[in-house]
């Protein structure tokens, strides 16, 4: 594995998002020097805190899978998870709502969810979901250490004994047409193959390498951090601290400063000079090849999201925890969103009700809706009124989809849309950067060490091995390991 060379004592880690939090976190255990600058008063980037009106909001991830990830940021510094948060895991992970009224619910025990799914769509569908598991649980392994966890210095080293496993298994046929052969029902087929969106693909041209996004959080399991899920940056943080790590807040970082085609410091928005050995950088790549002068290569993005955030007088007995509503149209919403860069005729939403973040007897909504990026040839204009219309469209259709007198309950309730994630710095205005296309994918994704400063690292979303959570976490690791050298 290619590392950076010369002395790496000193790193500056700009940004604590979580990429760059892992990052320092597994820095500051192999024993480096770690300052992170980070220009927002607090933790988090996009896994961030909105208040308003007595109310809080995450602003970001609610789905949290994958927690050993999580256990072993912190395990680098000889920290324990659970001395830092305490997670509830979701049961269900999910409840889907369909256009004929009827609900299933993601149970993350194999043998309860076989039996919800009997009851829901039959016990053949039952046993599709038995075989599909078998076969995710096998792709994961497969996927994990050769395709994932690890940094590649080639697409060479892509070839190993597991991808032809992968290709025997139809891993690299359509995901889509994958699950269609586990399952029958529109139901099913849906709620395990959704997930594509998360890597920014429609199902029908996502790779069923992608099952193991279903997997990771149908079958592993969904969890909730008391505080919600901005309490892990901040447990983050707080351990990183508490091992000797800097962190400035209020800190803009304006470029990286270069001597003899080295890094060796950054430059602030204040005029100050902060040497480093190595720099490390966390914002959106394309923001991150800017302030360190790489070469910017064309990306093509996920799309993007609107998240409605509203407090409210009013309770529903019969959502859960994160509530998946699906419009009858399946194939044609993607291609409005993904396609034509157009808004969803008939919406499929994910409402999240978190148990906190609302004053006594009142309740936080997080309504998410799938929308296009703004680098389509005709982006839609949001502050143009757009903006509320569409905030209205998004009431409408949840008080049509059983959230009766949602409008009468609203308290407070703020939108954000693609120009809000633009003005944040994230690239064509997506929180979800680059899609995971094939030529975007392992590999093919923009790789984590620049391509001519010799110790400048990159880390988060946009790089190595990819958008979400844990994938994120994933390439703290493998961004320290190209200072330290450390594991394959
Ligand atoms: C609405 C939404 C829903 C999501 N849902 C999920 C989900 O349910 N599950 C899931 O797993 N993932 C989800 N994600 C994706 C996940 O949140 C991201 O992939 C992940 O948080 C990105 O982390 P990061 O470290 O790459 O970047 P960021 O979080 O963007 O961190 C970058 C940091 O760099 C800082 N920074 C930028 N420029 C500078 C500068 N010049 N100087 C100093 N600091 C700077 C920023 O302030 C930020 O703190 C969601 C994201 C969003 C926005």
């Amino acid at each position: 594995m290619r590392r950076v060379s010369g002395p790496t004592d000193r790193v500056i880690v700009v940004g604590a998002g979580l990429g760059g939090l892992a990052c320092a976190l597994h820095l500051a255990g192999a024993g480096r020097q770690v300052t992170v600058l980070e220009r927002e008063p607090v933790p988090g980037g996009r896994a961030g805190r909105l208040a308003v009106g007595g109310y809080e909001f995450d602003t970001g991830p609610t789905v949290l899978t994958m927690p050993d990830l999580l256990e072993e940021a912190l395990g680098a510094v000889g920290e324990r998870l659970s001395d830092w948060l305490r997670l509830t895991p979701l049961d269900p992970a999910y409840r889907a709502h369909y256009p004929d009224g009827s609900t299933l619910d993601v149970i993350t025990d194999t043998a309860r969810m076989a039996a919800e799914i009997g009851r829901v769509c039959g016990p053949r569908e039952a046993d599709g979901y038995l075989r599909f598991v078998d076969f995710a649980r096998q792709l994961w392994r497969l996927e994990r250490a050769d395709f994932i966890e690890r940094n590649f210095d080639s697409p060479r080293d892509l070839v190993t004994l597991n991808l032809l496993k992968l290709l025997w298994m139809g891993g690299f046929r359509r995901l889509q047409s994958k699950i269609d052969q586990f399952f029958a029902d529109p139901r099913t087929r849906r709620i395990f193959s959704f997930q594509a969106m998360y890597a920014g693909l429609s199902p029908h041209d996502a790779l069923a390498i992608y099952a193991v996004i279903a997997y990771l959080d149908s079958v592993a399991g969904v969890y909730f951090p008391e505080g919600g899920i901005h309490a892990v940056p901040r447990a983050m943080a707080g351990a990183a601290e508490k091992h000797g790590v800097t962190i400035r807040y209020g800190t803009t970082v304006t470029g990286v400063e270069t001597a003899g085609g080295r890094a060796v410091g950054v430059r602030t928005a204040d005029g100050e000079r902060i040497p480093a050995d190595v720099v490390v950088l966390n914002p959106d790549l394309p923001v991150a090849w800017a302030l360190s002068g790489a070469r910017p290569r064309p990306l093509r993005y996920s799309p993007s999201c609107v998240v409605l955030h509203v407090g409210s007088t009013q309770e529903y007995s019969r959502i859960a925890h994160h509530n998946l509503h699906f419009g009858r149209a399946w194939r044609g919403t993607f291609d409005e969103v993904i396609r034509r860069g157009e808004l969803m005729s008939d919406p499929s939403l994910l409402v999240t009700r978190p148990p906190a973040g609302a004053p006594g007897g009142r309740h936080a909504y997080y309504v998410l809706a799938p929308v296009p990026h703004l680098a389509h040839r005709q982006p839609l204009d949001w502050e143009g009124g757009l903006r509320q219309r569409y905030a209205d469209e998004l009431v409408d259709v949840l008080e049509a989809r059983g959230y009766r007198g949602f409008r009468d309950g609203i308290e407070v309730a703020q939108l954000v849309t693609p120009t809000d994630w633009a003005t944040s710095g994230l690239a064509a205005g997506t929180p979800f950067g680059a899609a995971h296309t094939f030529r975007q994918t392992g590999p093919f994704r923009p790789g984590n060490l620049h391509p001519t400063v010799d110790n400048v690292v990159f880390v988060g979303s946009g790089t190595q091995p990819g958008v979400g959570v844990p994938m994120v976490l994933i390439s703290g690791k493998l961004a320290a390991h190209r200072v330290t050298g450390g594991a394959r």
